[in-house]
């Protein structure tokens, strides 16, 4: 039995809401078929005021193991630092969120505001949010950059806006089995076996993209949306087009583009109307290239492919 607390800080809810969709394996799942004990969660706790407190208190005493403890949104410390925005069960959210990390065994952040802090620590950031361990790219965060929880992981970081469903559960899952050793994490302690890949692997309109074939507008079912519509695909690390949404679709699927939520930038530019899904552009090239290509190697790459392209590549993808 694996205990697991779940807590929320400056958070919209959206990764709460989307854990409770998950399907592989369901949150219901981890109760009945992993063993995991759901010591209280904002939508499922059962317990209020006095009694809440009593097992956060207990988990940090060491009389309760706490085993998995869950953070959602950002850690707000304004006004000046005290975190007193952000009052949960009698005192800062803040303190808790120290306390009950050092106590944990492993340490999960999920979604972009607990990751590095997503949109409500974007400038000028008044709540002076940050993420666990990290702030944007910066590391540190909340934590400082030496936390370790008594696993010896950092803070597993779970991105996205929200994360997907079974991001969250298979992780949970490793750990109440006792795999937890096996996460293995990037940089930004994202665990390799979702984000070694881009959300371009697996997208059904890289012939597209290879043949330099454009959409130019939302829902079209042909053409790649890195040359208008500012698809951030080739540069964000995620596995939306392998780990399909509903088991079954995803952003540019869809035709809509990646916003790069997995990565510490987002939200991406200065969100001036009219940047965000237009392709920003110098002289004719995109601002951010696929990762590992040069401006250089772009034209020769992008020019050799319109002419090379078949005439099926401007064919509709889906025939009904
Ligand atoms: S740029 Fe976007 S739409 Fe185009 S192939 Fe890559 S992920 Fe798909
Ligand atoms: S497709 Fe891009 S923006 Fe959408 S969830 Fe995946 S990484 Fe985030």
């Amino acid at each position: 039995m694996a205990n697991l607390l779940w807590l929320q800080g400056g958070a919209c809810s959206g990764n709460t809401m989307s854990f409770l969709n998950a399907e592989e394996p369901s949150a219901c799942d981890l109760v009945t078929d992993f063993g995991i004990n759901v010591l209280w969660h904002p939508s499922l706790g059962v317990e209020l005021g006095d009694n809440v407190k009593k097992i956060l208190l207990d988990c940090i005493s060491g009389k309760i193991a706490l085993d998995i403890f869950v953070f959602e949104g950002t850690v707000v410390t304004a006004p000046n630092g005290t975190g007193e925005w952000n009052r949960f069960a009698g005192r800062a959210m803040q303190d808790w969120v120290r306390e009950l990390s050092k106590a944990a065994t492993y340490v999960v952040a999920v979604g972009d505001c607990a990751t590095w802090g997503g949109i409500p620590a974007t400038a000028p950031n008044p709540s002076e949010s940050r993420g666990m361990q990290f702030l944007k790219r910066e590391k540190g965060g909340f934590l400082g950059d030496g936390f370790k929880s008594k696993s010896g992981l950092p803070v597993v970081n779970i991105p996205g806006c929200p994360a997907h469903p079974d991001w969250i559960t298979q992780i949970v899952v490793a750990i109440a089995t006792g795999r937890g050793a096996d996460i293995a994490v990037d940089e930004f302690h994202r665990p390799k076996t979702f984000f070694q890949s881009f959300t371009q692997t697996g997208c059904t309109r890289n012939m597209h993209f290879a043949y330099k074939v454009s959409a130019t507008e939302f829902g079209q079912r042909k053409g790649c949306l890195f040359y208008d519509l500012g698809c951030r695909g080739p540069m964000t690390h995620s596995p939306c087009n392998r780990i399909l949404w509903n088991r079954q679709s995803s952003k540019t699927r869809a035709g809509m583009p990646c916003l790069g939520c997995t990565e510490p930038e987002f939200p991406f530019f200065d969100l001036a109307p009219g940047t965000v899904f237009k392709t920003q552009t110098v002289m004719g090239v995109p601002k951010d290239l696929p990762l590992g290509v040069d401006k250089k190697g772009y034209i020769a790459l992008t020019g050799a492919a319109k002419n090379a392209a078949p005439a099926w590549a401007e064919q509709d993808l889906f025939v009904v």
